[in-house]
C-alpha cells in the first residue's frame, strides 16, 4: 500500500492533495485484498477512474484510494458484448467497438472517464446513458465480488445505487451491429457539437451541477446570474459554458469550491433553486447551507 500519493495528477482539473493510502490493483483478487485491508484498518475506500468528475480536498483524503489497472482496465469483445474492466477508459472501449463494427457507445465519446466511473455516475450524453447499454457489473467490496444486474444498480440521472466503498471491477455492455465508418462519422458529429459549446481544451471536471429540471439547465441559470467568466483565485466559471469551472493555471480545490458556493448562492437568490453538485467530493469538502431553506441538500 503506497502512502501520501498526490491526487492532483490523477484529476482532470489538476487540483487536490494526497491520498493517505493508494493502491493499484490489477485483478479482482488484488482488489478484494486491498478492500479487506481497508476494512481491517478502519479505512474508508474511494475509487478513482480518470478523475474527470471529482474534486479532491487540498489537504487530501483520509482513505484508501484505489485506481484500477492491469486486467481491471482491459477490454475484450464477446460477440456484440463488450467486456471491460472498471478502469478501462471509455475511449479505449469505443475504439475496440468501432474496429469490430459495433455501435451504441458513441454517446460516450465526449465523456473522458472510465466505464467504472460511468456506472457510478450513470454518465450520459446526447440522450443516452450507461443504463441504456449496461447488462451487468462485477462489484467488489471487502466481502469479495458479486455480479449485479443493471436493474439492481438503480441507475438514474447521474446516480447509482452503489454503496460507499463499492468498486466496479468489470462491466458488460450490449452493443449493436454497425460499421466502423458509421461509428466514426457519429463520433465526429458528436465531438464537433461538444467543441462548439463546451471548454473541451481546458482543465475542468465536467459538469459542476446537475440540471435542476429539463426546463432549467444549471449552465443557463448560472449564466443568467451574470457569472460567466467570474473568477476566484485560479478558478474560473467557463466563459464558454457556465456549468464548467476551468483551472486557469494555479487553481486550488478551495478556489473551485468557493466558486461553486457563489454560483449556488446566486442561483438560489435569482431562481429559488438549490443546485445539487454533480462533481463528486473526495475528502471533507462541503458547500455552505443556503439561506432560508434549512440547507436544501447540496447533494
Ligand atoms: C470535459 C468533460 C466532459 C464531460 N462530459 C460529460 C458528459 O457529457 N456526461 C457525463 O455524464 N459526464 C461528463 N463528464 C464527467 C465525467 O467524465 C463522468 O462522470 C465520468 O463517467 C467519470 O468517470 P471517471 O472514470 O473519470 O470517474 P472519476 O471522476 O474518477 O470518479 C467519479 C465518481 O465515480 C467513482 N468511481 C470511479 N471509478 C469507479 C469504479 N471503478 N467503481 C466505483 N466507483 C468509481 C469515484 O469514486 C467518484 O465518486 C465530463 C467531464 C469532463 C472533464
Amino acid at each position: 500500500m503506497q502512502e501520501n500519493v498526490l491526487l492532483s495528477r490523477w484529476t482532470t482539473i489538476g487540483t487536490g492533495g494526497p491520498a493517505r493510502w493508494f493502491a493499484r490493483p490489477e485483478s479482482i483478487d488484488e482488489l478484494a485484498d486491498a478492500l479487506r485491508w481497508a476494512r481491517d484498518h478502519g479505512a474508508s475506500v474511494e475509487a478513482i477512474g480518470l478523475g474527470s468528475n471529482v474534486l479532491v480536498h487540498d489537504d487530501g483524503v483520509d482513505a484508501l484510494v484505489v485506481k484500477l489497472g492491469g486486467e481491471l482496465a482491459s477490454v475484450r469483445l464477446d460477440g456484440a458484448v463488450l467486456v471491460a474492466g472498471g478502469g478501462a477508459a471509455n475511449a479505449v472501449c469505443l475504439h475496440r467497438a468501432r474496429a469490430a463494427g459495433l455501435g451504441g457507445f458513441e454517446f460516450a465519446s465526449a465523456i473522458p472517464g472510465t466505464v467504472g466511473g460511468g456506472v457510478r455516475m450513470n454518465a450520459g450524453a446526447y440522450g443516452r446513458e450507461w443504463r441504456d447499454v449496461l447488462i451487468d457489473a462485477v462489484v467488489v467490496d471487502a466481502d469479495g465480488p458479486r455480479t449485479v444486474g443493471v436493474e439492481a444498480l438503480d441507475l438514474s440521472y447521474r446516480h447509482s445505487g452503489l454503496a460507499d466503498g463499492d468498486v466496479v471491477a468489470q462491466v458488460r455492455l450490449r452493443l449493436d451491429p454497425s460499421s466502423p465508418e458509421a461509428v466514426k462519422a457519429r463520433v465526429a458529429e458528436l465531438l464537433a457539437q461538444r467543441k462548439a459549446t463546451q471548454p473541451t481544451n481546458k482543465r475542468t471536471f465536467g459538469s459542476v451541477f446537475k440540471n435542476p429540471s429539463a426546463e432549467l439547465g444549471a449552465g443557463r441559470a448560472i449564466e443568467a446570474c451574470g457569472l460567466k467568466g467570474h473568477r476566484i483565485g485560479g478558478a474560473l466559471i467557463s466563459p464558454r459554458h457556465a456549468n464548467f469551472i476551468e483551472n486557469a493555471g494555479d487553481a486550488t480545490s478551495a478556489d473551485c469550491l468557493a466558486l461553486m458556493a457563489e454560483a449556488r448562492r446566486r442561483v438560489h437568490e435569482c431562481f429559488g433553486v438549490g443546485l445539487e453538485h454533480e462533481v463528486r467530493f473526495l475528502g471533507p469538502l462541503e458547500l455552505p447551507l443556503l439561506q432560508g431553506d434549512g440547507g436544501a441538500a447540496a447533494n
